[in-house]
């Protein structure tokens, strides 16, 4: 076994987190929104802006040269993180949500026509489901889903009468954000695979939190973003198989994605560069590759037992707490995501109290409609566990829901 978790020397390089709010201190628990950032990450930021900033891939001066050194070291760190298969396999987007339209209106029209089908899960985030609906109207495609069983988990067995040759693309994501299921992506994908259909990751939650190698996994297209995993807003990776990503159209046009252009008409660069038109976001890059430094520095496999026994502790106290019911799955394929009702409660008071003992929790449908439609709610309270939590954060959030059934239930 693994030595656990620093947490109180990990806390201390998050300067966010040493402040008070409404008098408590502060107790961050919606890091599955997103999560905060180490000062090495915050230091290679100042750093680069102050020594290094050019623009890239153009000047021939010596801060040109090491930008495009700063920013292309970059996606080399990130493709050893995911385990790509080549460095030009990894395409820097906004984040996830672009990652997966890029795919939507890269891929899609040249490989989805009327009648063909694409198979989602109720699990998927708005982000991995609204883009495949746009792509559905334009091409006449249809849309499926996946159900979910009384646990939060994915009805394996449905996926049978689900994929068929119709099927040319399955959307799923690693980690639900609402619920903290770890799908068996492994299964799924092997099972797209048998029908011929190209199958695309929501990573947003999972590369945070586990250790990722998209080549185990055997999909075709895995998407993520920096600011979930300690690095900054703004940038993302959709990391695509070469082959498939040569293939693809360009995305958006622009300068650094051309070869030759003539008014009529151009020719592109290949993959990476086709899809990555304009000036790029080379600085939040740079800080990405230090998150992953910091994250793979600590172990990912350590940061994810300590989430499962902050979410597992949480389970055990939240038992004790009248009219608490969790609404993921209980094992070990549950991340530290902590959906719950308190009673009939409003969750958004639930939070708002929370908020007044200075304890930061979301409160809504957290960008899952259609899964709070097949779960019969409106909203959920979710307390979301990262690598600086530890288990006073998980007793203040205890303390603070029985504050919250004593004021509102009149307790
Ligand atoms: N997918 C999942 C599962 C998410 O949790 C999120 C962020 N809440 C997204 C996609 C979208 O990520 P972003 O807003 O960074 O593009």
């Amino acid at each position: 076994m693994k030595a656990p978790l620093d947490v109180k020397a990990i806390k201390a390089e998050f300067p966010i987190l040493g402040q008070e709010v409404h008098g408590h201190p502060l107790v961050y628990l919606d890091n599955a929104a997103s999560s905060q950032k180490p000062r090495i990450v915050l230091e290679a930021l100042v750093r680069y802006y102050e020594r290094d900033h050019a623009n890239v891939h153009r000047g021939i001066h010596e801060l040109s040269t090491r930008a495009t050194q700063a920013y292309e070291g970059a996606r080399a760190r990130v493709a050893r993180f995911i385990g790509a298969g080549a460095v030009e396999e990894v395409v820097f987007v906004r984040g996830t949500t672009e990652g997966i339209n890029l795919v939507a209106s890269a891929w899609g029209p040249s490989n989805l026509g009327e009648g063909d089908e694409i198979l989602l899960t109720v699990l998927e985030h708005h982000s991995n489901i609204v883009p495949w609906q746009l792509l559905a109207q334009r091409t006449g495609a249809r849309l499926k889903s996946l159900d979910i069983d009384d646990h939060g988990r994915l009805r394996l067995e449905q996926l049978g009468d689900l994929l068929s040759e119709r099927t040319r693309l399955v959307g799923v994501t690693h980690v639900s954000n609402a619920l903290g299921t770890v799908n068996p992506v492994a299964e799924i994908v092997a099972a797209a695979k048998r029908v011929g259909a190209t199958v695309v990751v929501d990573g947003a939650q999972a590369a945070p939190h586990l250790p990722i190698d998209v080549q185990a996994l055997g999909c075709d297209f895995y998407a993520f973003s920096g600011h979930k995993m300690c690095g900054p807003t703004g940038i993302g990776v959709l990391w695509g198989r070469s082959e498939l990503l040569e293939e693809m159209a360009p995305y958006q046009g622009g300068g650094e994605m051309i070869e030759i252009v003539e008014l009529e008409r151009s020719t592109y660069k290949r993959a990476p560069q086709k899809f990555e038109a304009g000036t790029p976001n080379v600085a939040d890059a740079v800080g990405l590759a230090v998150a992953i430094d910091f994250l793979e520095g600590l172990g990912l496999e350590r940061i994810q037992a300590h989430e499962h026994d902050l979410v597992s502790y949480a389970l055990e106290r939240g038992a004790q707490i009248p009219g608490f019911r969790d609404l993921g799955p209980v094992g070990d394929d549950r991340a530290g995501v902590l959906s719950f009702e308190l009673g009939d409660i409003h969750p958004h008071d639930v939070a708002q109290i929370l908020d007044s003992r200075g304890i930061a929790v979301r409160a809504g449908h957290h960008c899952n409609q259609p899964l709070m439609q097949r779960l019969g709610l409106g909203a959920t309270t979710r307390a979301s566990f990262y690598l600086y939590n530890d288990r006073d954060d998980v007793d203040a959030l205890c303390e603070g829901l029985r504050a919250a059934l004593d004021f509102l239930s009149g307790g």
